[in-house]
């Protein structure tokens, strides 16, 4: 994946790391588009690395951590635009990140032979009352060789649902269903307001499963204090970079 290197804003150290796979999404998607993709909301310059407002940038914020797990996101062309996605806040922390946006009559055979590898063991996260109960499974469990590999639909639950039923290569995997009581305990945790978690929380507790317990934590802290940036920047208030969100990530930056 390409080199990144960060200019030096206020208050950023300068930094170089891997581009994540939504953002190489969002560039070829920029290039072969004829019009502007245009953030809805506010007009202030937003950082081409991070998409947040400038004045609120999160990239001296990404955490580095080591993991296991690897993650392919399957998204729609509108997600990979949205400032608001968090499936890029996942691509950020774990190295071994693919993106794919999904298409009806088309199938990705990159995304096929990514499903196929054999260092791969993937896993389908979606819930387990939409599907046959012999392929769903609450549990992460890893042939010794292998790495677990969470593909994740990043879009909403409409087309996440349209998704999962009219891609015929994801029937042989099997299904990772959340059960409500890790939910509703990570919401406990968390003192997430939402009632639906969004997709970086979803991943968060994947790698709990799966035993990637330090990448479950930052990702659970980078996404707090992504939301602190871009609620922040919407808002027009100051960040508190003493809030508990940011302290708490400091100790998985580099
Ligand atoms: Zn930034």
């Amino acid at each position: 994946m390409p080199l990144v290197s960060l200019p030096s804003y206020p208050s950023t150290t300068r930094t170089i790391f891997h581009k994540n796979s939504v953002a190489c999404l969002r560039d070829e998607r920029e290039e072969e588009s004829t019009k502007p993709y245009l953030a809805r909301g506010s007009r202030a310059p937003r950082c081409h690395y991070c998409r947040v407002i400038e004045s609120h940038c999160l990239c001296r914020w990404r955490p580095k951590v080591e993991t296991r797990s690897g993650v392919c996101l399957i998204m729609t062309k509108k997600e990979v635009f949205k400032p608001s996605n968090t499936g890029w806040l996942i691509a950020d922390v774990v190295q071994d990140n693919h993106a794919f946006v999904w298409s009806r009559t088309e199938v990705d055979e990159k995304l096929i032979a990514l499903l196929n590898d054999p260092q791969w063991q993937p896993y389908l996260v979606f819930p387990g009352e939409y599907v046959a109960a012999e392929r769903v499974t609450d549990t992460v469990t890893v042939d010794p060789n292998k790495r677990p590999l969470f593909v994740l639909i990043d879009a909403t639950w409409t087309e996440a649902r349209k998704i999962f039923r009219k891609s015929a290569y994801f029937d042989s995997i099997p299904i990772l269903s959340l059960i409500p009581e890790k939910l509703s305990r990570y919401k406990l945790r968390r003192s997430t307001r939402s009632e639906h978690l969004c997709t970086a929380e979803v991943a968060a507790l994947c790698f709990d499963l799966a035993g990637d317990i330090e990448a479950g934590s930052a990702l659970s802290c980078y996404f707090d204090v992504f939301s602190q940036h871009y609620l922040g920047a919407k808002n027009q208030l100051p960040l508190d970079l003493l809030s508990d969100a940011h302290q708490e990530l400091k100790g998985y930056l580099e």
